[in-house]
């Protein structure tokens, strides 16, 4: 495994060595878990050579207590990538990706920006995209994947690619789960140990959610999972939509030729954690 940390040297050892050959790409922002390692695992299997990327991207950070806040452990996740048989990683710093200075370009999404995580992490987007477009005119791969945990970010990315109509497929991977349901995510480490088993509610709630779609009227479903929360005594419902799938807008009557999925907010004290499932 070979590690770069400038563009130039990283350039220059793809035009040397990998032309005509595949590239399998997955950006991260470290600290990584086995939700990570899983797309690195599809990665693997359908390119010549896979590449990681690790950076805690500055732009799309709302509060710079987060930024600060963010897991760092390289040397660990260095290690992490080897054993899985990871072949190139790139760990740039934030000069080397913003030679101009810490800005995101604005971009438009046809709305999607404006739904969910977008209200309430104003810009959040502009800096994702910055950054990952960034990666792809450097490493230009062939295929790019994105976790579906992370789903307006996957969908965002698919219309900022289709749009920019760079020749890179986005691959979209399926939720990692911990064995109680919970969403992997390098937040997990941060819950208290009662915090992290009672997580199992977020997952549970969706499944629910899952059964009850087209079963029980929407809006019934929706006072269900909001009365589940008021109650609750470890985590605050931040937001619950039921959203079409390609507009992310929240749907109030369901149309049975659209496609669904069920999308969840909440918070354990500070922590913010996201989950969703298809329906
Ligand atoms: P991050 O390091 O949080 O930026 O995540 C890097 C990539 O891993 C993103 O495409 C995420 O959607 C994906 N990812 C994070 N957690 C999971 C998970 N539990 N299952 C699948 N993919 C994930």
């Amino acid at each position: 495994m070979i590690v770069f940390k400038d563009v130039a040297s990283l350039q220059e050892f793809l035009n040397k060595n990998n032309k005509n050959k595949t590239i399998g790409f997955v950006p991260t922002m470290g600290a990584l878990h086995k939700g990570h390692l899983s797309l690195l695992e599809k990665a693997k299997v359908n390119n010549d050579v896979v590449i990681a990327s690790i950076f805690v991207n500055p732009t799309q950070f709302n509060k710079a207590e987060d930024l600060k806040k963010y897991p760092r452990d390289l040397k660990t996740d260095l290690n992490l990538l080897k054993k899985i048989g990871c072949n190139i990683v790139f760990t740039p710093s934030v000069s080397e990706m913003y030679p101009k200075g810490e800005v995101s370009k604005q971009y438009d999404f046809n709305g999607l920006e404006y739904e969910m995580e977008g209200k309430f992490r104003p810009g959040h987007f502009n800096g994702v995209v910055t950054i990952v477009m960034r990666l792809f005119d450097i490493i230009k791969p062939t295929k790019a994947y994105f976790g579906e945990k992370d789903f307006q970010q996957l969908l965002i990315i698919k219309k900022m690619e289709e749009k920019a109509q760079k020749p890179v497929s986005i691959i979209s991977c399926p939720i990692y789960r911990e064995p109680n349901g919970l969403a992997t995510s390098s937040r997990n480490e941060r819950l208290s140990i009662t915090e992290r088993k009672k997580a199992n509610i977020i997952y549970k709630t969706l499944c629910q959610v899952k059964s009850d779609f087209e079963k029980k009227p929407l809006q019934d479903i929706y006072n269900d999972v909001e009365n589940l929360f008021k109650a609750h005594s470890v985590f605050d419902l931040e937001y619950f939509i039921i959203a079409d799938v390609l507009t992310l807008k929240p749907t109030e009557m369901i149309d049975t030729t659209k496609k669904y999925r069920a999308f969840i907010s909440v918070y354990a004290n500070k922590i913010r954690l996201i989950d969703n499932v298809a329906l």
